[in-house]
């Protein structure tokens, strides 16, 4: 801890609302504990460029609202070398920095393990995706954010749905995890969701829209997790389609309008508690940690674990899905 002056800051990996509050917390609470700062901008690409400037209380004054990252982010193959790796740590010694904090997804975690073992630097990670699909943490900065959008979207979708009597396969992000798809459909009140977590049933799901529009309903949407397993909304549709052609089937993915926007006030309170823990940890000696959310409480997950997603689905939100699509 004594020889730590100075703190490197950088956004890794796909951008998620809330990148930006975190920048904030980071840099502020820093400086209140008398360190300098240094923001890298486009994650490791900046490292190893060497783009890196000096972070001020005034640099991150009106950014908490903002949506993408002010420090840019990028994916950054030569990171994955160790030739790429030793030009980051050389230009980071140039820099005079000591320790690091990353935000960013599961491979800016790898990368930040790598490269703190590497070089026995300080690295403290703070998780930034909007797939919510790291171990040991209940959220991760971005989620909820990526969530209210996904839900404003059904919302509009299912007045068009609803007035052509349509249904409508909506695909959603979520890399390998099913979150956005399943809690998506339950804040939107949709009728069946597809995750990865679970084997898709097609015959069980064209059973239930069948039904449910024979019964009551006019209009039906099926939120699907991207996914190669499930051929994502398209590769449904289509299979659905064949079994069921009396409907007028759509598909719309959601796409990248799923990462943008202003944060909502529960990532901005998030990615604000983890930015102060990310100083707070370098200063009790804690090294090569995430900090996570569990139950409320904040609290320190090696990478190993982090980099596991294993959390799982669920299965009575499914069945909540499917109890409330009567
Ligand atoms: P998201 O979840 O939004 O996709 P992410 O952080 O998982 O974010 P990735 O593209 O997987 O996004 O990783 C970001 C960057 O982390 C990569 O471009 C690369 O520079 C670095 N990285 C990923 N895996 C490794 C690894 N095994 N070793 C070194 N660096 C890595």
């Amino acid at each position: 801890m004594e020889q730590i002056k100075c703190i490197g800051v950088l956004t890794s990996g796909g951008d998620a609302p809330g990148m930006n509050a975190a920048i904030r917390a980071v840099t502020r609470t820093a400086i209140y504990h008398g360190f300098t700062v240094k923001g890298i901008r486009r994650g490791y690409k900046g490292l190893i460029t060497g783009d890196i400037v000096g972070m001020e209380s005034q640099s991150v004054s009106n950014i908490i609202q903002l949506g993408g990252t002010i420090l840019k982010s990028a994916r950054c193959k030569e990171f994955c070398t160790p030739e790429g790796r030793k030009l980051a740590y050389e230009n980071m010694q140039a820099a005079g920095i000591d320790a690091l904090v990353v935000i960013g997804g599961d491979g800016s975690i790898k990368g930040a393990g790598e490269f703190a073992s590497e070089y026995n630097i300080p690295v403290v990670a703070l998780p930034g995706t909007i797939d919510n699909d790291l171990g040991g943490t209940d959220a991760t900065i971005g989620y909820d954010s990526a969530l209210n959008t996904i839900m404003e979207a059904v919302d509009k979708l299912r007045d068009t749905a609803s007035s052509h009597e349509r249904l409508f396969f909506v695909e959603v992000m979520g890399h390998t995890a099913g979150y956005l798809a399943l809690n998506g459909a339950i804040a939107s009140g949709a009728e069946a969701a597809i995750v990865p977590e679970m084997e898709t049933e097609v015959d069980q799901l064209a059973e239930l829209i069948n039904n449910g529009f024979r019964k009551s309903k006019n209009s039906a949407i099926v939120l699907v997790a991207e996914n190669p397993k499930t051929g994502g909304a398209i590769g449904l549709a289509e299979r659905v389609k064949k079994e069921f052609p009396q409907y007028d089937a759509r598909v719309t993915i959601l796409g990248h309008l799923q990462r943008g926007g202003s944060p909502t006030s529960l990532d901005r309170i998030l990615a604000s508690r983890l930015g102060e823990a990310a100083i707070e940890a370098f200063m009790e000696g804690q090294r090569n940690v995430m900090i996570g959310v569990r139950n409320s409480q904040l609290v320190y997950v090696p990478f190993s674990k982090a980099i596991r997603h294993n959390k799982g689905i669920n299965r009575t939100y499914l069945d909540l899905v499917k109890i409330l699509s009567i």
